[in-house]
């Protein structure tokens, strides 16, 4: 019998229990998170905005991920926040190292001309092991290995909605396999090669216009990353080197796969979930979000409608036609 009188305390990596608010989720899914010790802060901000807006009614289990052991100090903390497990796993070295085909003089050579040009991370090689992680690796983490949905959290950021229902349910149900919030343009200079290669890979004809779905946050189907096809396109664009020559962003790379290998409309917009992660922010525009109190965020702070986003292509492609068909329509 579980006492749910009971403070929660740093000692409950126990199973799920019902805090009173409602019953536990009941999806193979976990609250995932890759993340660096310094970042403790803004990871605690991160656990109790999902937990107060989703999570304590559902007790998830959170997964943590690093490059390096995580401190006690990390492990305790963080625990302490989560209410459902907590795991803590360090990324096996061949997923965060520059494998054999890359050729380091080159890398060098190409990070630097990209770090004087100012592009973005341009000069940082751990910004490059963490894209190409999260692009081929995470979702076959052992620890990731019980679970068919993750929804990536970030440190840093914040949720300005209740989200009353299992989202997690709600992709199954509706039989989606990417959700997103976000999506805007990629900086060119950081994928140069990209979708060159991705059409040797798999024929395709146009340009791609550089939307992506923000890879900050997602809600997404494991199993669509696990499917040979993805994997295959992954394997293919890691021989090529460009995480390393360039500085390909994972949320590109998903974008892409997810346009040549998922239908249309398993994609979703959570036009829902309130949400900003530095330096951008969309806020429900709905009234009955606002009335009901279950959204506290400014309407006019709303990245969706800034020039920069491409909600209103995705709108466009997505409203007009539900077919199955893949969306290299919307990139
Ligand atoms: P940005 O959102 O593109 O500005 O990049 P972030 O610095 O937020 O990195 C994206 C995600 O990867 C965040 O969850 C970070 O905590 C994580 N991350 C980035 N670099 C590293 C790293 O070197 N080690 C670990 N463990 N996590 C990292
Ligand atoms: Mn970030």
């Amino acid at each position: 019998q579980i006492d749910t009188t009971e403070p929660r305390d740093g000692s409950s990596s126990m199973a799920c229990y019902d805090n009173g608010f409602g019953q536990n989720g009941t999806e193979k899914a976990t609250l995932v998170m890759l993340v660096r010790n310094s970042e403790l802060r803004e990871a605690l901000g991160s656990i109790r905005m999902v937990e107060d807006r989703f999570n304590r009614r559902f007790h998830y289990p959170w997964t943590f991920l690093n490059d390096k052991p995580f401190t006690d100090d990390f492990i305790k903390y963080t625990s302490g926040l989560a209410s459902g497990p907590a795991e803590y796993a360090v990324v096996p070295n061949d997923n965060w190292s520059i494998p054999d085909h890359v050729n380091k003089t080159i890398m060098r050579a190409e990070m630097s001309r990209l770090a004087s040009a100012e592009v973005i991370y341009g000069g940082s090689l751990s910004y490059r092991h963490m894209c190409r992680f999260n692009s081929g690796f995470f979702y076959n983490q052992e620890v990731m290995m019980k679970y068919d949905w993750y929804w990536r959290v970030e440190p840093g950021i914040e949720l300005y909605c209740d989200i009353n229902y299992d989202p997690f349910t709600f992709m199954r149900e509706n039989k989606k396999v990417y959700g997103f919030v976000i999506s805007m343009y990629e900086f060119k200079d950081t994928i140069t090669t990209l979708w060159d290669r991705t059409r040797q890979f798999h024929l395709g004809n146009g340009d791609y216009n550089l939307c992506h779905f923000w890879s900050n946050f997602e809600i997404a189907s494991l199993k669509f990353y696990r499917s040979e096809a993805y994997s295959r396109y992954f394997e293919f664009l890691d021989r090529t080197g460009g995480f390393f020559y360039e500085r390909w962003g994972d949320a590109p790379v998903h974008s892409i796969g997810v346009g040549l290998f998922a239908p249309k409309n398993s994609i979703h917009h959570f036009a829902d979930f309130g949400y900003s992660h530095a330096p951008c922010s969309r806020c429900p525009q709905d009234d009955e979000s606002h009335t009901s109190g279950r959204c506290l965020c400014n309407r006019n702070k709303h990245f969706d409608s800034e020039s920069y986003s491409c909600l209103p292509r995705w709108w466009k492609v997505a409203g007009m036609n539900k077919g199955t068909k893949r969306i290299l329509f919307f990139l």
